[in-house]
C-alpha cells in the first residue's frame, strides 16, 4: 500500500530517541512535516537537519512535556510556521520500573507528570486550533502495560491505563470538530526507555527480556503512518502491536 501524508503538519513529543525519532523519520519520508519536542535540544535538531537535509520539512523546539507552556509554544510554533496542525503524537514517556514496596515516589511522580499530565498538555495545546480547524488528530502513545499490570509495572502502568481512559473520553467529546484519536500499545521495543530505571535488578531483568525479544522502533512508525493515513472518515482508535515472540 502507498501511503502518502499529503503535507500534513505532525507535532511529535519524545522525538530524540527511539519510537518518537523512528515516527519522525518515516513521516517526513512520507510526506509530512513534521515538528519535533523533546528536552534534549542537541538531539532534536540534529534530527530536524537530517530531515531537511533529505529535501523534507522539520523543525525543532526544545520541549519539557511537563510545562504546560513549553507544549503550547511547541504547537504555536508549528501553526506559526506551518500554518496548521494536522497530528499530534503525544509520545513522550518515561518507564523507571520498580516494586511499590522500594518507595521510589520520585518517580512516581515522574511518571505521573510525563506519561499523564505530559499528555494532557499536547491535548491542551492542539484543541484550540484543531476545534478552529474543524480537523485533526489526536495520537496518544500508551503500551501493553496500559492492558496488563506486572510485578514492578503499577505506577507506570496506571499512567498508560489512565492515557488509555483519558483518550476514549477525548473520542466521544471531539466528534463535533471532526477530531480523531488513536491510541498506540507498543509491546517491547528496542529504545532507550530501559535506561533510566534505576533498580539495577529490574533494569538487567527488562534489558535481558527486551533484548530477547523487543522489535525496531520502525514497527510504530508505520503502525503511526497507517493511522494517520486512512481517509478522513475513518478514525483507528487504538492499536496493540508486539513482537511476534512476546507472550506478555
Ligand atoms: P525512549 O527513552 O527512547 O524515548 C523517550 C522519549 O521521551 C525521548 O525522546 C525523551 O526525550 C522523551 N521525554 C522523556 N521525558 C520528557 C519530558 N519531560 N519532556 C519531553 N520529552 C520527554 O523510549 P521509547 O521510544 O520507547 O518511548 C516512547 C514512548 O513509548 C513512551 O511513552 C513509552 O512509555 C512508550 N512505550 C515504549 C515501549 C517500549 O518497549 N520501548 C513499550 C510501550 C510503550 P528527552 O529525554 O530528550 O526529553
Amino acid at each position: 500500500m502507498e501511503i502518502n501524508m499529503n503535507g500534513k503538519v505532525i507535532v511529535i513529543t519524545g522525538a530524540s530517541s527511539g519510537m518518537g525519532a523512528a515516527a519522525a523519520r518515516h513521516l517526513s519520508a512520507l510526506g509530512a512535516t513534521v515538528v519535533l519536542g523533546a528536552r534534549r535540544a542537541d538531539r532534536i535538531e540534529t534530527l530536524a537537519k537530517e530531515i531537511q537535509d533529505q529535501g523534507g520539512k522539520a523543525l525543532a523546539i526544545a520541549t519539557d512535556v511537563t510545562q504546560r507552556d513549553q507544549v503550547k509554544k511547541l504547537v504555536d510554533s508549528a501553526v506559526g510556521q506551518f500554518g496548521r496542525v494536522d497530528v499530534i503524537l503525544n509520545n513522550a514517556g518515561v518507564m523507571p520500573l520498580s516494586p511499590m514496596d522500594r518507595l521510589n515516589v520520585a518517580e512516581w511522580d515522574t511518571m505521573i507528570d510525563v506519561n499523564l499530565k505530559g499528555v494532557l498538555n499536547g491535548i491542551a495545546a492542539v484543541l484550540p486550533h484543531m476545534k478552529e480547524q474543524k480537523s485533526g488528530q489526536i495520537i496518544n502513545t500508551a503500551s501493553v502495560a496500559g492492558h496488563k499490570v506486572f510485578t514492578g509495572s503499577a505506577v507506570y502502568s496506571a499512567t498508560k491505563f489512565a492515557v488509555r481512559a483519558l483518550t476514549e473520553g477525548l473520542r466521544m467529546e471531539v466528534k463535533p470538530y471532526n477530531i480523531r484519536t488513536t491510541i498506540v500499545c507498543p509491546g517491547a521495543v528496542k529504545t532507550e526507555l530501559l535506561d533510566h530505571i534505576t533498580e539495577a535488578d529490574i533494569q538487567q531483568a527488562n534489558k535481558e527480556y527486551v533484548g530477547a525479544v523487543g522489535i525496531s522502533p520502525d514497527s510504530f512508525a508505520r503502525v503511526i503512518a497507517f493511522a494517520i493515513s486512512q481517509p478522513e472518515d475513518v478514525d483507528i482508535n487504538e492499536i496493540i502491536f508486539r513482537p511476534t515472540s512476546q507472550e506478555l
